[in-house]
């Protein structure tokens, strides 16, 4: 092949030459623009000492580049009618690791010790498929895999939610899960244009570096996000009636207005105006009050 893999007509091309039909419920939307490419993997910082860990690889566009920066490559693609295509496609990089398999199903702590073995830092890169984004994004932080950081592209709307700071309609549950684990960034907006077929959804790519300690100590993680959840339950509502029909039975508004005080919280506030530090000591004194 001459040429990369991600130029309008290669891509063409290969898929042509394979027979290719792209599956809509894979959410396969391949890159054909290589600045796009460029964008992402600097983003990252690779370089030959760091391992680079891909989710869909599709026909190798973004892998192939990843390949050129880093010193390993593994990729995981759910679809198999694709590995033959990875195969010829990537025959000239010895770096690159394919595995077949879903993401969300695969033992990642594993793969990561199996296709890393000699590389200090690793980053996640990819071009997600749209219709699992969350997920994949929550697994790849929940599992507190050794990663540097995770440059992936996703939809705008979900990178907003991602990077929202408090106070406006974008921050959420995502936004507060997201930065605990990490410190995330929108890298750039992208055209429609750069993907065949065109998405009907705008993209961006964020860049989320992992923290090395979460960003607040909180005693019970799993109180904490269920705290973060139920107060955003119902958005209209007082942080104080969410917490009250989660936590509470009705006629126990004094013991919630304690809590509340106690965490230096209005009970008149939203949820959307608390920051992460507000979330971790509500959670902390609301549990030592229910127990
Ligand atoms: N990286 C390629 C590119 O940029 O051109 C393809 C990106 S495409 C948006 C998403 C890829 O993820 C597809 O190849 C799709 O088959 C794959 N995929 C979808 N769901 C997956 C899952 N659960 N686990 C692994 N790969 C998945």
């Amino acid at each position: 092949r001459r040429g990369d893999i991600a130029s309008p007509s290669q891509t063409k091309e290969i898929i042509a030459k394979h027979g290719f039909s792209l599956k809509k419920s894979l959410g396969q939307n391949f890159l054909i623009d290589l600045n796009i490419l460029d964008k992402i993997v600097s983003a990252a910082g690779l370089d030959r000492t760091r391992g680079a860990l891909e989710i869909g690889p599709g026909i190798g566009a973004l892998t192939e580049q990843l390949a050129k920066a880093a010193g390993r490559v593994a990729a995981v693609e759910i679809d198999q009618r694709l590995l033959p295509i990875l195969a010829d496609t990537l025959a000239p990089y010895d770096n690159v690791r394919i595995v077949h398999g879903d993401v969300l199903k695969l033992d990642l702590k594993e793969l990561v010790r199996e296709a890393f073995p000699d590389v200090d830092k690793i980053s996640v890169v990819a071009n997600l498929p749209y219709y699992v984004t969350t997920p994949i994004v929550m697994k790849l932080l929940e599992e507190k895999l050794p990663l540097d950081n995770i440059v992936v592209m996703i939809q705008k709307e979900v990178a907003e939610r991602m990077a929202a700071k408090p106070g406006g309609k974008e921050y959420g549950s995502l936004s507060i899960a997201v930065q605990y684990y990490g410190e995330p960034e929108l890298v750039t907006i992208v055209p429609h244009t750069v993907f065949i077929p065109q998405p009907n959804v705008d993209s961006a790519v964020i860049r989320i570096k992992i923290r090395e300690t979460p960003a607040v100590e909180v005693e019970d993680e799993r109180f904490f996000f269920e705290v973060v959840h139920a107060s955003f339950a119902q958005r209209r509502k007082t942080i104080s009636n969410n917490l009250l029909s989660r936590f509470f039975a009705k006629g126990e508004r004094d013991k919630l207005d304690k809590v509340l005080q106690e965490s230096g919280i209005e009970p008149s506030r939203r949820g959307e105006t608390l920051s992460i530090e507000e979330y971790a000591r509500l959670s902390g004194i609301l549990k030592r009050h229910l127990n």
